[in-house]
Parts: C-alpha cells; structure tokens; sequence
C-alpha cells in the first residue's frame, strides 16, 4: 500500500512517534481480528491496550512485531516502514517484546536465562551483538539488581515464583535495550503485593532505561495507574483513545465491557 508508506514519510514536523500503525488489519479466515486500526506511540510514553477478550489485542501486537503480517495497512517503527520485515529484523531494530505466557527456562539459573536470551542468535540479539561476555556479564548483574532478583541469580529460575518468572521475562526484554517494548499482560496471574513493584520496574525501564512502552492489561486499576494513554479495541475496531480519566467514563467502552453493543 504506497500510499500509507508516503504518509509514513510525510509525518508532520513534530510528530514524535517511535511507532504507529495506519490501517492494520487482520482477517482469520471469516474473521477480522483487527479492523483498520491506527495507533501512534511517542517517545516516552507508557502507553496501555485494553479490550474485552478477543478484542484483537494479541493479534495486533503480532502486526506489530512481524509474527503476523497484516492482510492491510502498515506498521512504522522510529520512522521507517517496517510493514514486510521479518521479525528478528524488527527486534534488532529497536522492538523489544514480553509475551503474555512465560518462557523462561526452567532448568537454568536465573542468570543464565538472561545470557541466553542475549546470545541465542538473531531475534532477542539486538545492539548486543559483538559485545564481549564481560559487558553482557554486567549488564545481567545490573538488569537482576533492578528486579531485586540479584540474589536469586544462581538458583533455578523453574523454583521461583510466577510472578518471580515474569521478572525474568522483563530483565530478559530488556536485555537487547529496546526502544520500545511491547508487554503482554504483564500483571496478569501476579501476586497482588507484587502489583507496585511491577509498576514501579515498567517506570523505571521508562525512565532509566529510556523503554518507550506499549503494554495489554486486564488489570483495569493497573492500566489506569501506569498508562498515559489508553486505545481501546472491540471486536478488532478502536473504538476510543485517550488519557485514562476519559477512558474511564467512556461510555463506549463502558459498553463494550458489558457486552453490550
Ligand atoms: P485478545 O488478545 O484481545 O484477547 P486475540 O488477538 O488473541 O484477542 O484474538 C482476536 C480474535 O482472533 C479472537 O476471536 C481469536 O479467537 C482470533 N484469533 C487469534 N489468533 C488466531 C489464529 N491464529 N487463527 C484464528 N483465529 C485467531
Ligand atoms: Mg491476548
């Protein structure tokens, strides 16, 4: 579609959007999961995904990430067309994701889950690439400490909690030092206590780790607190964006919740 790729270029002075999508669509067979759908993330921004289940969210992260290709429309990532590009290509240029379902490894230590996912060839490389065993030594030492899993780093990571393994998940996103990082459901299944710590890491990789972040939650009271904008999905359609005080007393949306149309 040359025409959304032109509009991609011509992005007015100003507009600081790391990534957006014009138009994704996606269809399963009689099905659109996702139904022309634009979202822009600037720089910066914590930027929340909510819908009922089925909604298209996942599917719209997997456009996104290049998982799936979108049957319409386009997907720019820090300015460049990333539409047709594979998906260890879109990770090495800046795209960090957290997958909804854990998959750490179990029989390794905490520490050695990180090395991997920083040295397991092409999709979670990133700007590792080429550095020494030293730095990427470090760089696991500093990610734990900022999970306060630095003491857990020689056990087994199959011993520690759920929540304990959706850390490890998150120190392993942020290995490759994504410009922004995609989450899938990150508060879903964690310890209730564990809520402001999770809070408190995402700000920090915001801000510290300068992870411009773009996260799915069912945790209305968690998306309300983290988020500085909200885009709401039904039935694969946007059908409201805004700052989090408006998504709340939007009546669409408090409709779509109900189930009602
Ligand atoms: P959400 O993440 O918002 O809960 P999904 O994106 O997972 O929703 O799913 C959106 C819709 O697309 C659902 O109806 C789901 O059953 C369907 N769907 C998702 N993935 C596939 C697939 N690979 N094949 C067929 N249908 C799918
Ligand atoms: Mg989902």
């Amino acid at each position: 579609m040359s025409d959304d790729v032109d509009a991609a270029a011509v992005d007015p002075a100003g507009d600081r959007a790391v990534l957006r999508t014009d138009g994704v669509t996606k269809r399963f067979g009689g099905l659109t999961a996702v139904d022309d759908v634009d979202v822009r993330v600037e720089e910066g921004e914590i930027i929340g995904l909510i819908g009922p289940n089925g909604a298209g969210k996942s599917t719209l992260f997997n456009c996104i990430t290049g998982r799936l290709d979108a049957d319409e429309g386009s997907v720019s990532l820090l300015g460049e067309d990333v539409t047709d590009w594979p998906e260890y290509k879109i990770a090495r240029a800046g795209l960090g994701r957290m997958f909804q379902e854990t998959r750490v490894f179990g029989d390794m230590t905490v520490r050695k889950n990180l090395l991997v996912a920083a040295q397991e060839g092409g999709a979670r490389v990133g700007r590792l690439l080429g550095r020494p065993d030293s730095a990427l030594q470090a760089r696991t030492d500093e990610l734990l400490a900022y999970v306060d899993l630095d003491g857990l780093a020689d056990v087994r990571a199959g011993r520690l909690s759920f929540g304990q393994q959706k850390l490890i998940e998150f120190a392993m996103a942020l290995m490759a030092e994504p410009e922004v990082l995609l989450m899938d459901e990150p508060a879903g299944g964690i310890n209730p206590s564990m809520l402001e710590n999770l809070i408190e890491y995402i700000r920090t990789a915001n801000e510290d780790e300068q992870a411009t972040i773009f996260l799915i939650e069912h945790n209305m009271d968690f998306v309300m607190e983290i988020a500085d904008r909200i885009y709401v999905l039904a039935h694969g359609e946007r059908i409201a964006e805004g700052p989090p005080a408006s998504i709340q007393n939007d009546q669409r949306v408090l409709d779509a919740y109900l189930g009602r149309e």
